[in-house]
């Protein structure tokens, strides 16, 4: 199994509670010892934090909570989820934050994974993109050759999702992709250029499982949406009760349109593409491209008011 770690995103309700979505750390090729429990030390924007989580035999790194209250049995619990207190003692700045988790071992050495850490107000409003098929041109070749160039990309993509988050609205990615292709997906994302636009930042929520379960699911069950249904069910828990985060949707395949639906997002604010970057607003009957949604701005993605969250990095 590859080393891999999963973007993670914060969201800070107006009492002050932070909330986040799972901390998905795996360090696939260390030699663990099972009878040791190895710490993983965090640090934020290069300064080490208080906060470390364990490594398990697997290779998956947790939150260890100790439930032993009145009990005497001494019963631990994982979890991939940190408390509110311990988000807060991550110092994060608001938006885009750096997060490294390092493991230092006799036999390995030091192994280090990095992502990134996102702090946003409950306020926001989200615009989630599929990465395979909507972003890229191939839904299966990004998943088997994860840095093909932009040739493979739609043309316009950059440039309206530049405007989009200039309105104010942020951008969330998703991909079927396995946790293992987390750095390599990461750089392509970071990398994509098209006409000097490069591709806004967000967090990137990946599969947690292996390549195998992943390239299943996606290339030969056809069920992509039965991992993208709990992945935005996950984010969506991270907001108030109530709110609505999700604001428009971009895929390529009908399961992503049942996936968005599924969380709220209104019919005519599903864009589906095909595969000669042709684009469905849901609910109208002729097809256009991403050049003529962003002609249509103002119209479809009205700008926000951002005064209260100054942020520099988004
Ligand atoms: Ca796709």
């Amino acid at each position: 199994m590859l080393s891999g770690s999963m973007d993670i995103l914060v969201i800070e309700s107006p009492n002050g509670i932070l909330k986040s979505s799972s901390f998905h750390v795996r360090f696939g090729s260390l030699k663990v010892i099972k009878s040791k429990e190895q710490i993983i030390e965090i640090f934020v924007n290069s300064k080490k934090t208080p906060i470390t989580m364990q490594l398990s035999s697997s290779g998956d790194a947790y939150f260890i909570y100790d439930e032993s209250s009145n009990n005497a049995d001494s019963k631990k619990k994982k979890s991939f989820f940190p408390t509110s207190d311990q988000l807060k003692q991550l110092n994060l700045n608001q938006g885009n934050n750096e997060i490294c988790f390092i493991s230092r071992s006799s036999i390995s050495g030091i192994q280090t994974l990095k992502s990134s850490i996102y702090l946003w107000p409950s306020s926001s409003k989200i615009v989630i993109s599929d990465v395979d098929g909507t972003i890229t041109r191939s839904d299966v070749l990004g998943q088997v050759l994860p840095f093909l160039g932009r040739d493979w990309t739609h043309d316009g993509i950059t440039d309206l999702f530049t405007k989009i988050k200039k309105q104010g609205y942020k951008l969330i990615y998703l991909t079927a992709r396995a946790i293992g292709q987390s750095s390599m997906t990461k750089k392509y994302l970071d990398t994509l250029i098209q006409e000097e636009n490069i591709l806004p930042p967000g967090p990137l929520f990946m599969s947690p499982d292996g390549l195998f379960t992943s390239l299943k699911r996606e290339v030969i069950e056809k069920k992509p949406h039965l991992l993208k249904i709990p992945m935005l069910t996950e984010i969506k828990n991270l907001f108030p009760e109530g709110v609505e985060p999700f604001y428009a949707g971009f895929g390529n395949r009908e399961t992503d349109a049942i996936a968005y639906r599924y969380l709220n997002i209104p019919l005519n604010y599903i864009f589906l593409i095909d595969t000669s970057s042709k684009v469905l607003r849901l609910g109208e009957s002729k097809k256009g491209s991403y050049k003529d949604i962003s002609e249509k701005i103002d119209e479809i993605f009205p700008a926000i008011d951002n005064s209260e969250n100054n942020e520099i990095n988004q």
